[in-house]
Parts: structure tokens; C-alpha cells; sequence
């Protein structure tokens, strides 16, 4: 779809429908024109034949006219004819001047020649809009409708070629951080960069932020070239940002998307390659994804599974269960984590393990971290105020939300609003949090303790949070992840590793809960590790609200 920018509606309606128009009828046009010039031609030859005075100026404007109606239908050709024509005008009126040794016929051809000079000044300026309508201000590389123009032209050739789709990892945080100025910097560095690799071998394009797309001919040049680029971007960036030097490490993942196997359509070529790309950035092992089918049924249910998460979100299908928590050595209850539950309108269940990474994609996971937050509260506020024993109710939030400036102000209003006390919270977050924003992330849990709130590091073992780190985040608890606790039977290397973690924690000053304990065996083994609290289907599965409610009340 042909886009115009910065035009009039009416300017831009009338520059649709020329450049919507099909080759054909286009051709059609011009050769129209040349017989209408043609035709003036004529007319003129019979005036200076008649001696019909006065007309000619007026079929020469007219000409002028046709010319630049021919320039404006497909600048490129309508130059090219307009000059053959006018060119041809000027050698018959320069031959008669040499001829009849008379200048009459000088003023015309002072005419043409500011003609031809007005219609070159004006090919020259579509030129320069053409190559400003595709190109991209900031890196000088293709844009969008660059690319949509290659794409469509080596469509039309045939001859098989690779659509590479390159996206920077978390560029946008490198943006919220140090400024969009040094932001901008950096994917210029980036292009330059990419550039170098390419040379030659393909055509590159950026076409959003921190998008680009790679066009080669070549398979074994796209694996080989991609490889490559993400190695580039990967090396250390050193750029200045408010007087200081700035080191940034970017990651990148790509996917690469075949023509003609994957699709014969420019639109659909890119985005399977983003699919691809996609997939690459969720996969462990590899950072380059070639496309395949299955990746679009995936894409498929993501899309259906945000419109269900938004849909529960405004309709209320959304509702928590609470599994307990329970001290080993006594098997006193310590409390609940909060877990949320979606109901499709069909009545379905969809696994938050399913959801819960689809809304953290975008921002419903900052939604829906707000629902289970009031929610929570709501529910267990005359709970936790009417048991004698400490009550804890925990909450997963995202590695979004930690990490982001005020969300420890957001938890106060929703305290304040629902009159749950703080030290009856306890939020988990997950190591994931750290790789977002540091800082933030270190604020919001100071902020949280100070209010009297509890933080637990969740899936601890399945990250890889440095100790440093870890050490600076003021926790109270560490959870264990359920796939340390699985072997801990079976496998003794296992066994000592949750050992180790649960005495390091203990060295942090947190208190440990291993979760996911299934059996009896493992409990008896953690007991011994002296592991303080377990949570697991062995002692208890997730509830619904009135069972917890009653265990509560029960165990008070
Ligand atoms: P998680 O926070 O690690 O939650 C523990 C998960 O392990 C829960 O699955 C729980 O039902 C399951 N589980 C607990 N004990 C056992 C056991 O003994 N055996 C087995 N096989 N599983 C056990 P669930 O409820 O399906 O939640 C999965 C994940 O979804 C959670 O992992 C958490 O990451 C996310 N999630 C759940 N609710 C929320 C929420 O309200 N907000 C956010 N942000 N994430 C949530
Ligand atoms: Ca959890
Ligand atoms: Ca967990």
C-alpha cells in the first residue's frame, strides 16, 4: 500500500489513485499524451503555416502541460519522452533559424529550453521525495516501504531468495535509561556494524525501532551472514551519554523466512521471518530460527490467548486458588501463595504456565498482576485480622512490574485501599527481574520492606542471578525451585546442591521454602537439611477460596 506523507488529503488522493493505477492502463496514459503533444504539434505547424497569429504561445503551454502531466504519471519515463519531444521541437526551430537566417522563431525556443530546465528540476525533486519516501532518516538503510518495493521486485523476478528479520533484545529498556539520544546513537553503531558484514551480499532495511531485515539471495549466505551480525551486535558498544562513556551489550535474535517455499507475498515473507525470530528468542539453544508451520499455530494461540486474557480481564473470569504453605518441622501453617486461575467462556481452563508468559509479553501482565494483588487483599483481609497466628499471603509479581519505577507506591494504594496489613504480604518475584533494571528493581523491594512487606525470590536455582546481586536484595525468603527439589531422592549431586542452597540462604539471613514437594521422602530429606517451610502437593494442593478460608480459620 502506497503511503504518502506530509501531503494535503486531496494532494495525497490524487498521487493514490496515479500510483494505484495498473502498468498497463499507465502506459495506456502516456501514449494518450504523446498524441495529444502530437497533435499540438500539429497545430502549430498549421498556424505558423496559415500565419494564424496568437495561438502559438498557447498550444506551446499547453504542451508544457502534457509534459508535466506525463512527469507526474511516472516521473522517470514522462522526463525521458517529454525531453525526446521538446528536444525534437528545438532541433526543428534551431534548423529553421539556420535555414531562413531568421531569429523569429528565438523567443519559442527560449520557451522550450526554460521548459526543459523546469521539467528537469522537477525530475530531479521526485527523485530526491522517492528516495526520501524509502528510506530511513536515522541509519540512511531502507525503511518499510523500501523494503516492501525489493521484496515485491524479486517476487516478480522469481529467482529464490531469504528474508532475515533481526530484533534487538530489550533495546527499549537501553532507551528508558540512558535517553533516546544515546539510544539512537547505538543503532547507528549497530547499522555500521551490520554493514560491514553485509557488504555486498544483501540489501538491509530497518523497518521499527530496533527491527531490521536482511534480504539475501543465497541460503547458506543467510544462516552464515546472521550468525555473523548477531556476533557483531553482541560486542561490547562504548558510546558517551551525559558526559559519561556508556558500555552497552546488546543481544539480537533472527529468523529467516524462504521464498518462494514459506510464501509467494512480500507482507506474509516478513512476517514469518518475525515469527521466526520470535521462536529464536524463546529458545535456549539457538539465536537464529528458520520458519516453519508449526511456529504459526503457536503465533496462533498466543493471539487467541491474549484476546481470552483480555476478555477475562474485562468479564471477570479470572479467579484465584491458594496453595498452603507449611512449616516442616510442625507442619503449622505458615499461609497461602496466590495462584491465578482463567476460565474460557466456553468454561475452560487455561494453565496460568500457558497465560501468564503470553501477558507478560505486553502490558496485560500489568493488569493482571493488579486484579490478583486486590484480589488477594479482598479476600483474605478479615482472614489474616481474625487468626491469632501469623498469616502469609504471597503474591507472584513480574519481572515487569519489580522492576519498574513506583510499583512499590502502586502496592501501597491497593493496601490503603483495601485495608490489608503489609506484614501479612508477601510478594514473590522471580530472578528474571534483575535482568530488566537493577536499580528499579532493588528500589522497589527497599520500598517494599520499609512498608512492612515481605519479598520471596521465586524458582530460585532456575536463574542466574549473580551473587552480588543477590546479595543486595533485601529478601526474607528464598523458594527452591521444584526442579532442584524432583532429584533430590534419586540424585546425591542434587541433594547437595539444595543443601548448599538452603545453608546460603540461611547465610543471607532469609528463611527457605522448597516448593513442589511431592512425597514423603523428600520431605524427610529436606527436614534434615533443615529446610525451614515446604510448599507441594504432599501437604497440600492448590484450593479453591472457601477450603483455604477454612484451613485458615481451622489452623488458628
Ligand atoms: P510458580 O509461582 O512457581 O507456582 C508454583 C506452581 O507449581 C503452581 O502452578 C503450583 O500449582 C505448582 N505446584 C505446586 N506444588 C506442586 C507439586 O507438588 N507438584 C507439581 N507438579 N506442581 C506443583 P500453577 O498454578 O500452574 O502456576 C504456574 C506458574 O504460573 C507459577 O509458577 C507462576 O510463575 C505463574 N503464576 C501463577 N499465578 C500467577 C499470578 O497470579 N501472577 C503471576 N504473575 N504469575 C502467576
Ligand atoms: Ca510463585
Ligand atoms: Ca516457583
Amino acid at each position: 500500500m502506497p503511503i504518502c506523507f506530509e501531503k494535503s488529503n486531496r494532494e495525497c488522493a490524487g498521487t493514490l489513485m496515479i500510483q494505484e493505477m495498473s502498468k498497463k492502463k499507465k502506459i495506456g496514459l502516456m501514449v494518450f499524451l504523446v498524441l495529444v503533444w502530437l497533435g499540438l504539434q500539429a497545430g502549430i505547424g498549421m498556424c505558423d503555416r496559415y500565419g494564424i497569429k496568437g495561438y502559438n504561445g498557447v498550444l506551446t503551454a499547453a504542451q508544457f502541460a502534457v509534459c508535466l502531466l506525463a512527469v507526474w504519471i511516472n516521473y522517470k519515463v514522462g522526463t525521458a519522452i517529454s525531453m525526446i519531444l521538446i528536444g525534437f521541437s528545438m532541433i526543428n526551430m534551431l534548423a529553421v533559424m539556420i535555414v531562413t537566417r531568421k531569429m523569429e522563431p528565438l523567443p519559442g525556443f527560449c520557451n522550450l529550453v526554460i521548459y526543459t530546465v523546469t521539467l528537469l528540476l522537477l525530475c530531479v525533486q521526485f527523485r530526491i521525495r522517492e528516495k526520501a519516501a524509502v528510506t530511513d532518516i536515522l541509519t540512511g538503510l531502507q525503511n518499510r516501504r523500501g523494503l516492501y518495493q525489493e521484496l515485491n521486485a524479486g517476487i516478480e523476478k522469481g529467482k529464490p531468495f531469504y528474508v532475515i528479520y533481526i530484533d534487538l533484545e530489550n533495546f527499549k529498556v537501553i532507551n528508558d535509561n540512558y535517553g533516546h539520544t544515546y539510544g539512537d546513537s547505538l543503532l547507528q553503531l549497530v547499522t555500521k556494524r551490520m554493514k560491514e558484514i553485509v557488504g555486498n551480499r544483501g540489501v538491509l532495511s530497518r523497518i521499527g525501532g530496533d527491527e531490521f531485515v536482511l534480504v539475501v539471495d543465497d541460503e547458506m549466505d543467510a544462516a552464515e551472514i546472521a550468525e555473523r551480525i548477531l556476533d557483531k551486535i553482541c560486542e561490547k558498544a562504548t558510546l558517551a551519554a551525559n558526559f559519561t562513556w556508556i558500555d552497552s551489550y546488546l543481544t539480537a535474535y533472527a529468523g529467516i523466512s524462504r521464498f518462494p517455499e514459506d510464501s509467494l507475498d512480500a507482507e506474509a515473507l516478513i512476517k514469518y521471518a518475525d515469527i521466526a525470530m520470535y521462536q529464536a528468542s524463546k529458545e535456549n539453544k539457538t539465536r537464529i530460527c528458520f520458519f516453519n508451520r508449526t511456529m504459526e499455530e503457536h503465533l496462533k494461540r498466543e493471539v487467541e490467548l491474549e484476546r481470552l486474557i483480555k476478555n477475562a480481564l474485562a468479564k471477570d473470569y479470572f479467579y484465584l486458588v491458594y496453595q498452603p504453605q507449611y512449616k516442616l518441622g510442625d507442619k503449622k501453617l505458615r499461609g497461602f501463595e496466590a495462584l491465578l486461575r482463567m476460565r474460557t467462556p466456553k468454561g475452560e481452563f487455561v494453565s496460568p504456565a500457558e497465560f501468564i508468559p503470553v501477558a507478560e509479553k505486553g502490558d496485560l501482565i500489568l493488569q493482571i498482576d493488579d486484579y490478583v494483588l486486590r484480589r488477594a487483599m479482598k479476600e483474605f483481609k478479615d482472614i489474616v485480622e481474625q487468626v491469632e497466628e501469623e498469616l502469609t499471603i504471597s503474591v507472584n509479581v513480574s519481572a515487569k512490574n519489580i522492576s519498574a519505577k513506583g510499583f512499590a507506591n502502586k502496592v501501597k494504594a491497593i493496601l490503603d485501599e483495601t485495608g490489608f496489613p503489609p506484614a501479612n504480604l508477601e510478594i514473590e518475584i522471580t530472578e528474571y527481574c534483575m535482568v530488566q533494571s537493577v536499580e528499579a528493581t532493588i528500589q522497589n523491594i527497599v520500598e517494599l520492606r520499609a512498608l512492612g512487606i515481605q519479598v520471596a525470590l521465586d524458582d530460585f536455582g532456575t536463574g542466574y542471578t549473580s551473587l552480588s546481586y543477590l546479595a543486595k536484595m533485601p529478601i526474607n525468603l528464598l523458594k527452591v525451585d521444584k526442579s532442584l527439589v524432583d532429584d533430590i531422592v534419586a540424585n546425591e549431586k542434587s541433594r547437595d546442591f539444595v543443601t548448599a542452597v538452603i545453608a546460603m540462604g540461611h547465610l543471607m539471613g532469609c528463611e527457605v521454602i522448597s516448593e513442589g514437594v511431592e512425597n514423603e521422602e523428600q520431605l524427610a530429606l529436606l527436614n534434615g537439611q533443615e529446610c525451614d517451610f515446604v510448599q507441594g502437593y504432599v501437604w497440600g494442593k492448590p484450593l479453591d477460596y472457601e477450603a483455604a478460608r477454612d484451613i485458615a480459620l481451622r489452623a488458628s
